[in-house]
């Protein structure tokens, strides 16, 4: 369903003052069939972050203290050790996280294309239930390639410190108390060029006084190999990165903040999903689009909330299409059909790390080449089972790689493991048959369009 964009302030919700509908909320009996958990929670929260790398939190190894808010929500509850992205871009990744369809499926394979009215999202899923929808969203306008269908009221921040979005938050709260809520957050800060408050920017201590800028210009350029970045540069980039996941993750505490002094914490759901992560090597050094690797594939995944296990790790792989199966399972209601994404509740909720049936096949591509760039390098895909992903390339050799003993991916052990590759082959061409190619909603406006290319996307 297609809706008329809403300013950022005057995000209200009719009806906001209702009481929550008879028969929902913790105390509600499950329905016949759903799993049954020792609570319920009331809402739902799905914190989005974009371009940010899983490997830089510290509950994913990070040895540098960047994330304590984001440490403190992984300790608080269980977290998805090799959750992989379904394409290395944003609209993509969001479309698949709120429908529960790959991009292939839901017909969102770029940033250009806009989603079809008949997708059925997870915020209507949700308002059907008598639940206020609220999204605020962070430099990306995600009403412009209309996935915003099924909030009563969103937002955009427009400003690359997201600053307007805590406040906003905090007057979408208190507009909706007494209301089950589910609310979409979604920060943009890691993703370059990076803006930063001063007591971010000190943290950047690489030096380096050349032409380069971290601007879209100046990155094509390397990406051509039109110039080799200097590794000062590199350095200042990285550490720039670094300063800029600092940053999200002191607003991911205001946030929390923010939910915990309407009370509205502790009783919720909460999903913390990364979209893609971010290239900080070679040529395609601050872009994500055009790389299939670890560095933009592996996210990051974190349940909390009545009814999830805290300080669980989960080894199984999941994808971000999981979302929608998943929230509906541990809210005690029925899943819906004719999804992707599988229900995590039961890996989530079982005492026993081996004890559920859970084998799949992940699958990433690469955006829909549009306007002759994302994907400019060939037709890609990436298939894992287990530890092993591997990387279909137009024109190119097929790779495999052990992505848990070679994170970078370094070693090709296709021939070493030809079991595998046929295996992956297989499943990947069954995938491929099983699914169609569904239409799209449209191409995005021409200010839409104009808006992305000031946003980096081509
Ligand atoms: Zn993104």
């Amino acid at each position: 369903m297609r809706r008329s964009a809403a300013l950022l302030l005057g995000l209200g919700v009719a009806g906001a003052c209702d009481d929550p509908p008879a028969g929902r909320g913790a105390a509600a009996a499950p329905p016949e069939g759903a799993a049954v958990v020792a609570a319920r929670p009331r809402d739902v929260i799905v914190l989005t972050l974009d371009t940010f790398r899983a490997d830089r939190m510290g509950c994913y190894g990070h040895p540098g203290g960047l994330t304590p808010h984001l440490d403190r929500i992984a300790a608080e509850g269980t977290r998805f050790a090799h959750a992989m992205a379904p394409m290395p871009c944003t609209a993509p990744a969001h479309a698949a996280l709120f429908t529960g369809l790959s991009p292939r499926l839901c017909g969102v394979t770029s940033n250009f294309l806009t989603a079809p009215d008949t997708l059925d999202t997870l915020a209507e899923r949700l308002a059907r239930l008598g639940f206020a929808t609220g999204a605020l969203f962070n430099a990306f306008d995600f009403a412009a390639i209309n996935l915003v269908q099924g909030f009563d009221g969103f937002g955009l921040d427009k400003g690359r410190r997201a600053e307007r979005l805590v406040p906003e938050l905090k007057r979408y709260l208190q507009s909706t108390r007494g209301r089950r809520r589910f609310t979409w957050l979604h920060l943009f800060i890691p993703h370059g060029p990076h803006d930063l408050p001063p007591e971010f920017a000190a943290r950047v201590t690489a030096r380096y006084d050349g032409p380069l800028q971290e601007d879209f210009f100046s990155m094509e350029k390397l990406r051509t190999g039109e110039v080799v970045a200097p590794p000062e540069f590199v350095e200042r980039y990285r550490q720039r990165y670094d300063a800029a996941i600092a940053f999200t993750d002191a607003r991911v505490g205001e946030i929390r903040a923010a939910f915990e002094a309407e009370r509205a914490w502790d009783d919720a759901l909460l999903l913390v999903v990364t979209d893609h992560g971010e290239s900080l090597e070679g040529r395609t050094l601050g872009f994500h689009a055009p790389v299939l690797n670890q560095e933009t594939l592996h996210a990051a995944m974190l349940w909390r909330g009545p009814g999830v296990p805290a300080g669980r790790v989960k080894d199984q792989l999941a994808q971000p299409m999981d979302a929608v199966p998943t929230v509906f399972e541990l809210l005690g209601e029925p899943i819906p059909g004719e999804l992707e994404g599988r229900s995590l509740a039961e890996l989530i909720t079982s005492d026993d790390p081996d004890g559920v049936d859970w084998t799949r096949h992940a699958i990433a591509s690469l955006p829909t080449r549009f306007e002759g760039k994302s994907g400019e390098d060939g037709e890609a895909a990436a298939i894992r089972s287990g530890r092993f992903v591997l990387l279909l390339r137009e024109g190119r050799d097929r790779a495999l790689h052990d992505v848990v003993a070679d994170p970078r991916q370094t070693t090709d052990i296709a021939a070493d493991h030809p079991d595998v590759v046929r295996a992956l082959e297989a499943a990947f061409e069954e995938w491929v048959r099983a699914t169609r190619e569904a239409p799209t909603g449209g191409v995005v406006s021409p200010e839409m369009a104009a808006q992305l290319r000031k946003l980096g996307y081509q």
